[in-house]
């Protein structure tokens, strides 16, 4: 009988695990997906939100894609139980599936400030499509638009807010923007960047309520002066979508705690992406990577193994990049370190910044962040990711480094990061074109 894989989520983890299960499989199995989506990107939203590409471009595995996968699918159903032990999913409708193995790539969910009014008429989080949909359909030219929370998801949004020809105010309760991104002189820069662009930034304000008023809103702190607004983005944070696995014996911490091979606590059981908890390549610590590639590698390696391979995965990098008003910001894996070694540059003239931080000679994290305009601004961001993903000794360029954090160039190319990388495939066996998909029959 042909092998019974169940995949449960149809995001980037699920969706990459079932091309990937189809590329290294010996034997023709059955997929089936439950999916309480179609299957789309969220990274795409921000470009459907300021109109650059059609609703139809942000989905991923279309009806054809997965028919041609020979996929069975369920979508716009939810799973909720897990009988691990006789291989049973129940899904929202009572309907049950069986499995000999499965997927489990729920990611996560917007979690908005607990304050009176946060559900309210015209307050909104941006996470799903149906989301992306009602924000596009309400704001207008001018419009006010307040973004709660000033983390790496606000700033995804924020260009996209601002080209539709919306005011922009975002209030932040931390003392700084993008806490958990760039440091204290990073966040600064950006401050000071986003307010030459005519965005204003209220940080270190508790936002106690919001309220209806005239039309529109209006928001009040713990202290000073309440905010007048159309519109209201929560961007205050995710949870991990692991409620509906109480009692599956599916061991959870802050995710589905999985080993190098994403499987579970129950052997038959594998997790991929956001909802899982895995090894974070850079301190070997079991960490959430709520980010894109992760998801993406995830999905890869969980498939392998789940057709039957035997794929090791070597952890995740923390990457995020992020434009803002033709400013690129990124930071790279351990970027807030207390205990390497650090070094950093500033330019006088420019809002350039860099911080390097290592480990011996090994660059295990990077902060980068100056205006698009530069040429080497973008391609630096390129290779320092590199750097730092590739863990790469770098000698005696070490000392270059850190002396001139801006000329990255002579380390990379004398470090041959490149070829590295371009042999590192996250299977381990040489990359495939689009299109030549052995799809096993
Ligand atoms: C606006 C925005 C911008 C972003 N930009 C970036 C970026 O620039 N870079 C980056 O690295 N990351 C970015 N991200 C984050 C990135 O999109 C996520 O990390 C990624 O989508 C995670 O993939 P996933 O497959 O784990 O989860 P998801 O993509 O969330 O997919 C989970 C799927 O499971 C389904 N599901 C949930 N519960 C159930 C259930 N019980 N039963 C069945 N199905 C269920 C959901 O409907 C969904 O289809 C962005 C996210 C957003 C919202």
């Amino acid at each position: 009988m042909a092998q019974r894989h169940l995949i449960i989520g149809g995001g980037t983890a699920g969706i990459n695990a079932i091309r990937t299960i189809r590329e290294e499989e010996r034997e023709r199995s059955e997929i089936a997906l439950v999916a309480a989506e179609r299957p789309y990107s969220r990274m795409v939203l921000p470009y459907y939100l300021d109109r650059s590409i059609a609703e139809s471009h942000v989905y991923t595995a279309t009806p054809r894609v997965l028919a041609d996968w020979g996929v069975t699918s369920r979508i716009g159903r939810r799973a909720t139980a897990l009988d691990t032990q006789a291989g049973v999913c129940t899904l929202d409708d009572g309907t049950t599936l069986e499995y000999d193995d499965c997927l489990i790539a729920t990611g996560s969910s917007a979690v908005r400030a607990p304050v009176p009014g946060a559900d309210g008429r015209a307050v909104h989080s941006f996470w799903t499509l149906e989301e992306a949909r009602a924000v596009l359909a309400g704001i207008r030219p001018r419009s006010h638009v307040v973004l709660v929370g000033a983390g790496f998801i606000a700033f995804t949004i924020l260009n996209s807010i601002l080209s539709l020809g919306a005011r922009l105010t975002i209030v932040e309760v931390a003392p700084r923007i993008l806490p958990r991104m760039i440091d204290d002189t990073g966040a600064g820069l950006v401050a000071r960047w986003l307010a030459d662009h005519g965005v204003t930034v209220r940080t270190g304000v508790t936002l106690t309520r919001i309220e209806d008023a005239k039309g529109g809103k209006r928001l009040v702190f713990a202290s000073g002066a309440p905010l007048a607004c159309d519109l209201v983005i929560m961007a205050t944070g995710i949870t991990t979508n692991l409620e509906w696995l109480q009692g599956s014996g599916v061991g959870v911490n802050r995710g589905v705690v999985v080993d190098e091979h994403l499987r579970s606590s129950v052997p038959s059981v594998y997790a991929a992406g956001d909802v899982a908890e895995g090894r974070d390549r850079i301190s070997g610590e079991a960490a959430v990577h709520a980010i894109e590639p992760t998801a993406q590698e995830h999905g890869r390696v969980a498939g392998a193994n789940m057709a039957g391979k035997d794929v090791r995965y070597r952890g995740s990098v923390l990457i995020n990049i992020v434009e803002v008003c033709h400013l690129d910001v990124a930071s790279f894996g351990a970027w807030d370190d207390p205990k390497a070694e650090a070094a950093s540059g500033l330019m006088a003239d420019r809002p350039a910044y860099r911080k390097l931080l290592w480990r011996g000679d090994r660059l295990t994290g990077a902060i980068i962040l100056g205006p698009s305009s530069d040429i080497w601004t973008t391609n630096d961001v390129g290779m320092l990711k590199g750097l730092v993903q590739s863990g790469v000794a770098l000698g005696r360029f070490k000392a270059h480094l850190m002396a001139q954090p801006f000329d990255v160039k002579p380390a990379f190319i004398a470090s041959r990061t490149t070829s590295r990388l371009l042999d590192e495939t996250i299977l381990g066996r040489p990359a495939k074109a689009p299109g030549d998909t052995p799809v096993a029959v």
